[in-house]
């Protein structure tokens, strides 16, 4: 589409989407009281879709354990998918909202967790909702196939694999361009983009080191995992701060040290687990395995009884967005939200979202859409105190509905009608 028709296109839609959004509020308070954990998403997933079916899309439900695919054919043209993620995390709320959720679950050890949507998925299904319906609803201003994908899992790595896993690529036709977006710290009504990496790779390990047990007073009969998992903690923070070079960007966080059970026993083993993220496959192939010849190393300098394991937590790929494909984007944006359309930074998080585009061999575009008060955000800008605004994951991670429930809607319409003509 050219800019003149996306603008006429946008300012077609404006109107409908104002009258859609009471209903998308309705749907994403709803959401947010129901939170679900990944991989579990059974009613966010059947939301979506029933919805799905009452504005005729075909629908395919239960791919990958909950994902939900649903295809609406209005002629020739390019298929577009949009993907949303359905789940939520194990963190009890604490937004004080008068929609908060008190849901209380089991998370798969068993153990009984609070259950909110502190990473804003419950937006993303809201806006892909809200998108699916207005496109279906006013066929006569498009041309293609719209394919929107509701997925499971996305906190733990596993949901956009398990769809794939499913058969998602012969079940359903190969898209022209995968878009996806998401919420973040950022004044509400804008969106941000960026060409090329623009999320990390996302690393976590496991290691156990082995020692041998004995007793706190006789440590010459020991080899204490204890002081062995200190010394390697201590030099695994060497290698981002002496073997990366300094114009890269890595992040290693050892996030849970675990050893022994009381003073004076000298426990048998120990476990770390870490998080690596990087922006550069040279990178993160070196770091990790400078994490396993240091661990290993360590071991030897201890004496251990036998060498360490390593067991791979989660992986995500980085997720570089294509270059004629964002220019496309960038453009739509720059028609619809001016100079509330901004390039960003890359982000240190992660996301699975690129799995999709990765086995389809298709170009991909992920964008953050601004979920903070602007006045909050501009007010802490302004007396550099941005890192104290609740982020994605924090407890008190709340965005501010309007107009981020628009300008997510406006951002995944406008960037589908760059490809629909
Ligand atoms: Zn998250
Ligand atoms: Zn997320």
């Amino acid at each position: 589409m050219e800019i003149p028709q996306i603008k006429a296109f946008n300012d077609k839609l404006d109107s409908y989407i104002d009258q859609l959004l009471p209903e998308l509020e309705a749907i994403y308070k709803d959401i947010h009281q129901n939170p679900e954990l990944s991989m579990v998403e059974y009613r966010t997933a059947q939301i979506a879709a029933d919805y799905l079916n009452r504005y005729q899309f075909e629908v395919s439900t239960g791919i990958g354990v909950t994902g939900v695919v649903g295809i609406l054919k209005n002629g020739e043209g390019p298929v577009v998918m949009l993907r949303a993620d359905m789940d939520a995390l194990p963190v009890t709320e604490a937004t004080g909202l008068p929609y908060a959720s008190t849901k209380i679950a089991r998370d798969e050890e068993g153990t009984e967790v609070g259950v909110s949507h502190v990473c804003g998925h419950d937006l993303h299904v809201t806006w892909l909702m809200g998108a699916a319906r207005l496109f279906s609803e006013h066929r006569e201003l498009w041309k293609g196939t719209l394919m929107a994908v509701f997925q499971p899992g996305e906190e733990v790595g596993r949901g956009a694999q398990s769809m794939i896993n499913d058969g998602m690529m012969d079940r359903f036709p190969k898209p022209d361009i995968i878009l996806g977006q998401h919420v973040m710290v950022g004044e509400a009504g804008t969106v941000k983009y960026r060409s090329g990496t623009i999320l990390s790779a996302g690393n976590s390990l496991e290691v156990k080191l082995f020692g041998r047990g004995s007793h706190g007073s006789q440590p010459q009969t020991s080899i204490d995992p204890v002081v062995m998992a200190a010394a390697t903690t201590m030099r695994l923070q060497t290698i981002i701060s002496r073997e990366v070079a300094p114009i890269e960007n890595a992040v290693l966080t050892i996030g849970a040290l675990q050893a022994g059970t009381k003073e004076n026993i000298i426990p048998d083993d120990a476990t770390l687990k870490l998080n690596i993220r990087t922006f550069n496959e040279n990178v993160k192939d070196h770091i990790l395995s400078a994490v396993k010849r240091i661990c290993c190393a360590e071991c030897a300098a201890s004496n251990a009884p036998r060498e360490p394991e390593f067991k791979e937590l989660v992986s995500y790929p980085m997720t570089v967005n294509d270059a004629i494909a964002t220019e496309k984007v960038i453009e739509a944006f720059n028609a619809q939200f001016g100079n509330r359309s901004y390039e960003t930074k890359p982000a240190s998080a992660s996301e699975d979202f690129s799995i999709f585009g990765r086995n389809w061999k298709v170009p991909y575009v992920f964008w953050f859409v601004g979920g903070t008060d602007p006045e909050i955000y501009l007010d802490a800008k302004k007396n550099n105190r941005l890192n104290t605004i609740p982020s994605n994951h924090s407890p008190k991670f709340a965005p501010v509905l309007h107009p981020t429930l628009k300008t997510g809607l406006q951002a995944m319409m406008t960037a589908a009608a760059a490809w629909f003509n």
